[in-house]
């Protein structure tokens, strides 16, 4: 099965990262092209998974974007879309991995006659976007995709709000390998020493840095909290959200919590990190459309707590395999930080729960199968 993946990104977001997963069995088989440049290029090519950079413009539209913004954008996409035609002659299927790669694709299957298969990794509601863009996605994906798989009930039940075609999707959750999620307990001590954390009851948010995640509530709850409760904050404003950054900042310093919360920036050593903390913490304000790092936090053996929207519910069991409390309520989010640390045997099952659930639930092998399967339904018989 040849593959022509594409993804309008050069960082690396959960979609991104979601690729690299879906991608590597098929690095001999397979390109991703990409609409810009920058270091989730370099992590494909450490993976050994076959890129090309295929255009230097970048596009202009965003996630508000109006119809007029939108339909101007569409004569830069031309020799784009020529270049995706060319390419996609050469293999079996155009996967589109975001919303301007399903336009692209959309147009690019049409041409080269290529099915199309649109990983949907957004909750196409109007907290998250435009109507126009909800409706060209949803037009593209409607009239184009042979398939379009959902990375969650809640992200498939806002496509098909939104007018998309429920018989041609299928619910597929991102897979994990979960020995990636082990650390030694040396490495462990060592960067909770290097990060000045030692004595302390870590609280890690992994995120980039945008409104939306919610950081500011986690920031929020921390003053209820014990004087010894420390949150660390993982992740970079991807998107140019600089003026969140700098409110955060400012939160901190007005809140008087400059020495207990910490920003890291975006870093490569996630597993490790989580492995530092006592409790990962999911705070986003708008429904989650999968919430990888909820995952991950449980692969890593570690207690989570999650907004109770989206996504998060199909991975949260509340009190069973880690904690739900509503979306932008620093309170609850403190009581459930505050009994983490008083009830560490309680806590500890709740997260061992986690782990295996999670192993059992989203391992990258049987995931990559779902895929295999759905697209295998595709190719002439
Ligand atoms: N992540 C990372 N470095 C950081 C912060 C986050 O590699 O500094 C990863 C994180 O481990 C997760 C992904 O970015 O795999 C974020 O995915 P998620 O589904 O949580 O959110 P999205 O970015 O897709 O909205």
């Amino acid at each position: 099965m040849k593959i022509l993946f594409l993804d309008q990104s050069g960082k690396p977001g959960g979609a991104e990262l979601c690729l690299i997963d879906i991608a590597k069995p098929y690095k001999d088989n397979c390109l991703v092209g990409l609409f810009a440049d920058g270091p989730f290029r370099d992590l494909l090519e450490q993976n050994h998974i076959p890129v090309q950079v295929l255009t230097n413009q970048s596009i202009q539209v965003r996630k508000e974007s109006s119809l007029a913004q939108g339909l101007g954008s569409l004569g830069q996409l031309i020799p784009l879309i020529a270049k995706v035609v060319q390419k996609a002659r050469k293999f079996d299927f155009i996967y589109a991995n975001t919303q301007k790669a399903l336009v692209v694709g959309a147009l690019a299957s049409f041409f080269s006659r290529r099915p199309l298969v649109y990983h949907l990794h957004d909750i196409l509601s109007p907290e998250h976007f435009s109507q126009t863009n909800r409706r060209i996605a949803v037009t593209c994906a409607n009239r184009f995709a042979s398939l379009v798989i959902a990375n969650s009930q809640a992200s498939q039940a806002a496509f098909v709000a939104a007018g998309g075609r429920l018989d041609i999707t299928e619910v597929i959750y991102n897979g994990f390998d979960p020995k990636n999620y082990q650390s030694h307990e040396s490495d462990v001590s060592q960067i909770k020493q290097q990060l000045g954390l030692d004595g302390q009851f870590v609280v890690g948010h992994f995120s980039r840095l945008a409104p939306w995640k919610g950081q500011h509530i986690l920031i929020e709850a921390l003053v209820q909290c014990p004087v010894d409760v420390t949150a660390i904050l993982v992740g970079d404003a991807l998107f140019g959200e600089q003026d969140y950054v700098q409110h955060l900042h400012q939160q901190v310093t007005a809140l008087g919590l400059e020495n207990r919360v910490k920003f890291l920036g975006f870093r490569s050593d996630i597993p490790l990190l989580m492995a530092a903390c006592d409790l990962v913490a999911h705070t986003s304000i708008a429904p989650e459309p999968f919430g990888r790092v909820i995952v991950e936090g449980m692969l890593c053996g570690k207690p989570v707590v999650a907004a109770k929207a989206g996504g998060a519910i199909e991975l949260v069991e509340d009190g069973v395999n880690g904690f739900l409390v509503a979306p932008e309520k620093p309170d609850q989010l403190a009581q459930v930080i505050t009994t983490c640390l008083q009830e560490p045997q309680k806590t500890a099952t709740i997260a061992h729960n986690a782990q295996s659930t999670a192993s059992q639930r989203f391992g990258i092998t049987a995931i990559n199968q779902q895929i295999a399967v759905q697209l295998n339904k595709l190719l002439p018989s």
